[in-house]
C-alpha cells in the first residue's frame, strides 16, 4: 500500500477546500488536496448567483437580519455575525487574487439590498474556483475518493483514498473535510453526481455529530434537467406563472418572486400540482443573453427559447443546511477533524440558507479551519482505518424515489416512517474496500436513514422542513443532532 504524509489533508476541491488550501499554504504548511472527481468538481463551479458580501459596516447588521429571517430561528447569530464581519476582508483578498468581480452587486431572494457579487455574469463559481487554483501551489490528487478515515488514540490522523490504481493511505497531522453536500439523495437535484454526502458519513463514523440533517433546501426554479435558473434572474425581473398564465407569487408572499426559497419552492410545488405546470418568464430581463448566458444555453439545450417564451420549471434538491456540527473555527469536536463548506453545519444557515451565503461561508470558514487545524497538528505514528460501508448501487434509484416521496418538499409522519422502515432493510454491509458506486450507495443509504429519523423527530414546520401533519413552527426552536445511532433534540 502506497503511503503519503502531509500536514493538512483537505478532502474536497470546491470553494471551501481551495480557499482552505491557499490559507494553509500561506502559513507555510504542507497541504494535500484531494478531489473525488477531476477538477473543476463539486457544486462550486455551478454557482451562478455569486457571493453575498455586506456593502459596508452598517450593512453587516442588515445582512445578518436577512440571514436570521431566512434561517427561521435556528441561525447561530454570533457565528453568523462573525462570518459577515470577515466577509469584506475576504472579498478584498479575492480581488487581490484576481477574481474579476463585476463592479455592481445584484439583489437576490431574501436579501433586503443588492449585495451579491458576481464574476463573469452567471459563471461566478467557476471563475472563483479557477482563480483560486491558479494561485494555489500545492499537490493535489484528482480522481481519488476518501473512503475511510484513519484514526489513532481518539484523533483523526489521515484517510484512505481510492484512486485509479487502488487504495493509498495519506497520514496527516489533521484532516479538513470540504466534500460538499448530499443532493444525490433525491432524483431531481442541481448538485453534481459526486454529491453523495461522503464527508458527513465519514465524520459520523468517526464520532462527530450531524446536526439538522432534515433541512434540505429545494431550489424553486430548476429546468426539467436539474439545471438551475439562478435566483438572480428573479432579482432582475423574471416572473413565475402557472399553467393558466397567472402570476401567483404575490398571493403567497409580499416579497413575491423574491420571497425566501422555501416559500417560493412550496408555492411552485403547489401550483404545479393544482394547475399542471409552472413557468418562468425571463423576457422582462434586459440583455438576457449577455447577463445569463448559462441559463439561456441550458434552456435551449432542452428545446426552449427563454427569449421567446416562458420556460418550464420545478423545484430540485439544492443545498444541505445540515451537516457535520462544527464551531466557528470549523472544528468538529473530534481531535484532528475539521469540516467546512456545505458538508458542515456551522450555524450560519439555520433552517433555510439565504441565497449566496454558502460560497461566503466556504471562504471564511475554510480560512479559519485551516489556520486552526495547523495549530493542533500531531504527527501520526501508526493510525488504523475505520471500516467502510458498501451497498449494491441498484438500490440507489428506488432510494431516491422513496426520499422524494417521503422527504421532499412536503412531508408527513407516516410517509417518513414507511420510508425509514424500508431504508433499514437495505443490505448495507461493513467492508474494507469496495468500488466507488458501492461506497457511494452505502453513504446515501446511511444518510437517508439518519435524515428520515431527524425529519420524524422534527414535529413542526420550519424553514425548508414542512410537515403537513405539523404545519406550524413549535414555540421554541431546537436543533436535531445525530451521534452514533441516537437522534437527540436540544432546545436552544
Ligand atoms: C447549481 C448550483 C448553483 C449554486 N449557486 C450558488 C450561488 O450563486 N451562491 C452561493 O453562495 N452558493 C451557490 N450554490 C451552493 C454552493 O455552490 C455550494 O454550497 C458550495 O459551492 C459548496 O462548496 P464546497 O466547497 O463545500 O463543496 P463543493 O464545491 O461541492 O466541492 C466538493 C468537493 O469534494 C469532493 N469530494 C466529495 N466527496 C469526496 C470524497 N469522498 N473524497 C474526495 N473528494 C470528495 C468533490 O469532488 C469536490 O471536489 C449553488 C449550488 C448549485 C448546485
Amino acid at each position: 500500500m502506497e503511503r503519503r504524509f502531509t500536514d493538512l489533508l483537505i478532502v474536497g476541491a470546491g470553494v471551501a477546500g481551495a480557499y482552505a488550501a491557499l490559507s494553509a499554504k500561506a502559513e507555510g504548511a504542507r497541504v494535500l488536496v484531494v478531489s473525488k472527481d477531476p477538477l473543476p468538481a463539486g457544486s462550486t463551479p455551478y454557482a451562478q448567483g455569486g457571493i453575498a458580501i455586506p456593502l459596508d459596516d452598517a450593512d453587516i447588521e442588515a445582512h445578518l437580519e436577512d440571514t436570521l429571517r431566512a434561517g427561521r430561528g435556528l441561525v447561530e447569530a454570533e457565528v453568523a455575525r462573525s462570518i459577515l464581519r470577515d466577509a469584506p476582508r475576504v472579498f478584498e483578498h479575492l480581488l487581490e487574487l484576481g477574481v474579476p468581480f463585476e463592479p455592481t452587486p445584484t439583489r437576490e431572494g431574501g436579501h433586503g439590498r443588492a449585495r451579491v457579487r458576481h464574476a463573469g455574469g452567471d459563471r461566478s463559481g467557476m471563475i472563483l474556483l479557477e482563480t483560486l487554483f491558479s494561485r494555489l501551489d500545492a499537490p493535489r490528487l484528482e480522481g481519488y475518493m476518501a473512503t475511510r478515515l484513519l484514526v489513532e488514540g481518539g484523533r483523526v490522523a489521515g484517510a484512505e483514498l481510492l484512486g485509479p490504481d487502488g487504495p493509498i493511505w495519506v497520514e496527516a497531522g489533521a484532516v479538513l473535510l470540504a466534500s460538499g453536500g448530499l443532493g444525490q439523495l433525491f432524483p431531481v437535484t442541481t448538485n453534481p453526481p459526486g454529491a453523495t454526502g461522503d464527508g458527513m458519513v465519514l465524520a459520523w463514523q468517526a464520532g462527530a455529530t450531524l446536526r439538522d440533517l432534515e433541512f434540505v433546501q429545494f431550489h424553486p426554479t430548476a429546468l426539467p434537467s436539474g439545471d438551475l435558473i439562478s435566483e438572480a434572474c428573479r432579482g432582475e425581473g423574471a416572473i413565475l406563472i402557472n399553467a393558466r398564465g397567472e402570476r401567483f407569487m404575490p398571493g403567497y408572499d409580499p416579497m413575491a418572486e423574491l420571497a425566501p426559497r422555501d416559500v417560493v419552492a412550496r408555492a411552485v410545488h403547489r401550483e404545479r400540482q393544482e394547475t399542471g405546470g409552472v413557468f418562468l418568464d425571463l423576457r422582462p430581463i434586459p440583455d438576457l443573453l449577455v447577463r445569463f448566458p448559462t441559463v439561456v444555453a441550458a434552456a435551449r439545450a432542452l428545446g426552449f427559447d427563454p427569449q421567446k417564451a416562458p420556460v418550464p420549471v420545478a423545484p430540485a434538491a439544492h443545498y444541505a443546511m445540515g451537516g457535520v456540527k462544527v464551531d466557528a473555527q470549523g472544528f468538529t469536536g473530534i481531535p484532528g477533524l475539521y469540516a467546512v463548506g456545505e458538508v458542515a453545519s456551522s450555524g450560519l444557515h439555520g433552517a433555510n440558507r439565504l441565497a449566496s451565503n454558502s460560497l461566503l461561508e466556504g471562504l471564511v470558514l475554510g480560512e479559519r479551519a485551516a489556520v486552526s487545524a495547523l495549530r493542533t497538528l500531531v504527527t501520526p505514528q501508526n493510525p488504523r482505518p475505520l471500516s467502510a460501508r458498501s451497498l449494491d448501487p441498484a438500490f440507489v434509484r428506488p432510494l431516491r424515489a422513496r426520499m422524494e416521496q417521503a422527504a421532499g418538499l412536503i412531508r408527513r409522519g407516516e410517509n417518513l416512517e414507511a420510508a425509514l422502515e424500508w431504508v433499514q432493510t437495505l443490505p448495507v454491509s461493513e467492508t474494507e474496500m469496495a468500488p466507488r458506486p458501492w461506497l457511494e450507495a452505502a453513504h446515501l443509504a446511511t444518510l437517508a436513514r439518519l435524515l428520515l429519523k431527524a425529519a420524524l423527530l422534527r414535529e413542526e414546520s420550519r424553514g425548508a422542513h414542512f410537515r403537513e401533519d405539523f404545519p406550524k413552527p413549535s414555540p421554541a426552536p431546537y436543533h436535531t443532532e445525530v451521534r452514533g445511532l441516537d437522534v437527540v433534540h436540544r432546545v436552544l
